[in-house]
């Protein structure tokens, strides 16, 4: 089976991905997402990834924790949206990258490209333009269509599912929208 470094942002989301690399990947999930505040929620989606991702026998690595960098990569874009996501993207997906480089992995990809909330394109050419930097192949599939399945799924077993994308910028954002 074929070895996949997986930028992993949470358990729902990898519900749908998992439907679709199972039968030829064997995964490691990395968690890298420093975008998350406050940390109990990153503590809280950490550990409902452990739940799913374990109990299918997949390998999670758990990146730093540290809030600033993704400060500090947004700065001056903070209510950008949708700008600032850019900048999230390209700090969690290199960490990602060079991770994958030093683990001796050869394909990446993120579990980013299964949510319609998330800008899809620019994940896809970010995430090459890393590929080719780093000497990997980013594994690139639209897996949208698999997000409502992998909700459900998510429901269906208890998991947890965040109403915010996860930056404290876009739980004002939400509160907004949904008060
Ligand atoms: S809304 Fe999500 S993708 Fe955009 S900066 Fe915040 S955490 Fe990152």
């Amino acid at each position: 089976m074929a070895r996949m470094f997986l930028h992993t942002c949470c358990g729902p989301c990898f519900f749908g991905v998992w439907a679709d690399l199972r039968h030829n990947f064997e995964v490691t999930n990395f968690f890298y997402n420093p975008n998350i505040q406050p940390k109990t929620e990153y503590d809280k989606r950490l550990e409902n990834l452990k739940k799913v991702a374990l109990g299918r026998s997949q390998k999670i690595i758990e990146g730093s924790y540290d809030d600033r960098k993704h400060q500090k990569a947004i700065l001056g874009l903070e209510t950008n949206f949708p700008k600032r996501c850019l900048k999230c993207y390209e700090l969690r997906l290199t960490e990602t990258a060079k991770m994958a480089q030093k683990l001796g992995y050869e394909l990446f990809s993120t579990t980013l490209l299964v949510s319609p909330y998330q800008q899809h394109e620019q994940l896809k050419q970010i995430g090459q333009k890393l590929g080719q930097a780093y000497n990997l192949e980013f594994y690139y599939r639209d897996w949208r269509p698999l997000f409502r399945s992998g909700q459900q799924s998510a429901k269906d077993q208890n998991i947890y599912r965040q109403r915010y994308c996860g930056c404290q910028w876009s739980e004002i954002e939400a509160r907004k929208t949904f008060h």
